[in-house]
């Protein structure tokens, strides 16, 4: 069993009274790890920390020795690639390829984007007149915010909890993050990573533990905290937003989704299959941007339901490291448990099963794991709560659709906005959706392909904010203007 410590002032420390929690292997329920559990006064620790290193040696660091620093702290992601790999498939049990293809070079990549989108920035400044004639001039200079907290959750752990450290430091800010309780090996290991190419102590701090009503509510009630970047569920949300009225903090907020795949009738109809079966099924459903409804035009959709059928009854179901296999299971059997309630709720509300709906048998060890099957189901009314509420589960509902028109107003009427992915040859069409869909992100023809200089959020109850490029720097600095009389 590994031992997972905080990360406080550049140290691994455990809790002042050794207290701790247990994480067990989603593949097989086999306990892996002992993680501190933090507390009041390991938060407390924390926060004093990073308030202290904002006036130290990273305070004054210029931003060309921050920038280069954050680019070696991608250097040493990338040297260190497998213990991040093992580390991150330790966790959650997905498979190598997703984990060392998409989700560790993603981590790395955010330190490099990030630090170089703040060197580049430009920074405004206007010219205006003055009754003298002599005029004036404007310029807005960026800060620190100070002490940022960052939430994040367990189903990509390192690239979300990057995606927000990285921009944060590339500020000027200092950081301590609370990663999910079901994921937390790589933020610590991350704290090695900042030890070792000499990011000064107090910087990146990580205090493990759980949210309501211990370290993640600590933290976010903290008044040594500047602003607080959160991603995971819109109720969890709702509370940090509650937490973030003391002291008028400001939030940012990615959350949930129940997204819609629109598939028309002159799509690419193989590549369409391959793009819905990635954004429902990858990385067992838990993915924010994946797609729990399915509208097919109505002239292909028997073929296509049959088509992402077949495919959901190819999976290799195994472990990360298996030849072969590419499929996990879900993060745990709490989450199997909430899962399986939705598949049980669909059949009760009369849906016709298409495939899956429950757990698969496997061999030895394996069966105790938190295995759900791929799923799909067809003929359930928008208002079923499987059609409605977000499951973060393998499966979708697939309803046929006539008209551009129907299939807008079925896709906008949820309370979530976060994503979308449209399959059409038609590009006028695909334009056209684009701009009426109430999302964040469109797809068109693809499905998580990110470009980290764009806006990045969620409409809706599905975010507050964006980050991303230039956005992330509007978050993570104060900006002031400054006014000269010429
Ligand atoms: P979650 O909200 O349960 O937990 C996320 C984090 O918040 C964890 O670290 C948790 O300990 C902490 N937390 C919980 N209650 C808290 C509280 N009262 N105060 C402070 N911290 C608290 O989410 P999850 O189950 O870890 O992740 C899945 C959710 O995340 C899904 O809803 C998914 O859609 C969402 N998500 C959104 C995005 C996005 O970009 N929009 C990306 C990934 C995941």
């Amino acid at each position: 069993m590994q031992d997972i410590l905080h990360f406080i002032d550049g140290r691994a420390a455990p809790s002042v009274d050794c207290r701790s929690f247990e994480k067990r292997s989603p593949l097989n329920n086999q306990p892996i790890a002992r993680i501190a559990e933090g507390g009041q006064v390991e938060v407390d620790a924390a926060v004093t920390s990073a308030r202290t290193a904002l006036k130290g040696d990273w305070g004054r660091m210029g931003m060309d020795r921050r920038v280069t620093m954050l680019h070696n702290v991608a250097d040493e992601i990338t040297r260190r690639f497998d213990d991040f790999v093992a580390a991150e498939m330790a966790d959650t049990g997905q498979p190598h390829h997703v984990i060392a293809h998409a989700f560790v070079p993603r981590g790395a990549a955010n330190f490099r984007v990030f630090a170089d989108i703040f060197k580049n920035a430009p920074t405004e400044s206007f010219q205006m007149d003055t009754p003298d004639g002599r005029g004036a001039l404007n310029y807005a200079i960026r800060k620190p915010k100070g002490v940022i907290a960052v939430i994040s959750p367990w189903n990509a752990p390192f690239l979300l909890m990057t995606w927000k450290v990285a921009p944060a430091l590339a500020c000027g800010n200092t950081v301590v993050v609370k990663p999910s309780e079901e994921a937390p090996a790589t933020a610590t290991l991350l704290g090695e990573v900042m030890n070792a190419v000499g990011v000064p102590p107090g910087v990146y701090n990580v205090v493990h533990g759980f949210g309501a009503d211990a370290a993640g509510e600590f933290l976010t009630r903290h008044s040594g905290v500047d602003a607080i970047t959160f991603t995971g569920e819109t109720g969890t949300g709702s509370a940090i937003m509650r937490a973030a009225a003391d002291g008028i903090r400001d939030v940012s907020f990615e959350l949930g989704g129940k997204n819609a795949g629109i598939v028309f009738a002159d799509c690419d109809f193989d590549a369409a299959v391959e793009g819905l079966f990635r954004s429902s099924f990858m990385n067992t459903g838990q993915v924010c941007l994946g797609t729990e409804r399915v509208y097919v035009e109505r002239p292909i959709f028997e073929r296509f339901v049959s088509a992402l059928k077949l495919r959901c009854e190819a999976v290799k179901y195994g472990r990360p490291t298996d030849p072969g296999s590419d499929y996990g299971p879900l993060i745990s059997h709490e989450h199997q448990r909430k899962v399986l309630s939705f598949y049980a709720s669909a059949m009760a509300d009369g849906a016709t099963l298409i495939t899956g709906g429950g757990v698969p048998e496997l061999p030895g060890d394996l069966s105790a794991g938190a295995w759900v099957q791929p799923t799909i189901w067809t003929g359930l009314p928008e208002s079923a709560a499987v059609v409605r509420e977000e499951i973060f589960g393998p499966c979708c509902h697939m309803r046929p659709f006539d008209t551009e028109e129907e299939v807008l107003a079925l896709a906008n009427a949820n309370r979530y906005g976060l994503a979308t992915t449209i399959w059409t040859q038609n590009l006028s069409r695909a334009h056209r959706m684009a701009s009426a869909i109430e999302v964040g992100i469109t797809w068109v023809n693809s499905w998580f392909l990110r470009d980290l200089r764009t806006p990045f959020g969620g409409a809706k109850q599905s975010g507050i904010g964006r980050e991303g490029g230039v956005h992330s720097l509007d978050f993570y600095t104060e900006q002031r203007n400054v006014c000269i009389k010429l």
